[in-house]
């Protein structure tokens, strides 16, 4: 077995046309955040888990924010990517477990849907939780939303 970590934050954006996508899901209502992808902190962290446990690097490597092929990419197919070279050393995802970061807007409501989208790339069970930060740091000024996220690997990889 191999456990792994992930981390990532995205800035909140001004642009009032970016969407925020958390776990795959559109949440309407709530400003977008900055990023060269669809900027989902929810899945970044989450294939960085799953990376990390597998001993391939991180997001940054697999998915450069220089490549035009990832601008605006939806970051559940950068995440299947993810699932299918971890599957290709041998490994099948045990469980990923997430906490999303967030003083707004409320994810309660979401978090099925995201463990669902998650899930079902991940053919995985996958816990996603939320927190706050009680309005202290740029998190808790609405500033920025974060996400971490562990993940286990089951296997005998060669
Ligand atoms: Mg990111």
């Amino acid at each position: 077995m191999r456990i792994g970590h992930g981390f990532d934050l995205h800035r909140v954006s001004d642009d009032p046309e970016r969407q925020l996508v958390l776990g795959g899901v559109t949440i309407a209502g709530a400003p977008g955040l900055i990023g060269h992808s669809d900027a989902d902190v929810v899945t970044h962290a989450l294939c960085d888990a799953l990376l990390g446990a597998a001993g391939l690097g991180d997001i940054g490597v697999h998915f450069p924010d220089t490549d035009p092929t990832w601008a605006g990419a939806d970051s559940l197919a950068l995440l299947a990517h993810v699932v299918s070279l971890v599957h290709a050393e041998g490994w099948t995802i045990a469980n990923g477990d997430i906490t999303v970061i967030a003083e707004a807007p409320k994810l309660a409501p979401h978090r099925l849907a995201m463990q669902e989208r998650l899930r079902a790339v991940t053919r995985a069970p996958i816990s996603v939780k939320a927190t706050t930060m009680e309005r202290l740091g740029p998190i808790g000024e609405g500033l920025a939303l974060a996400a971490e996220a562990v993940a286990l690997l089951e296997g005998d990889p060669s």
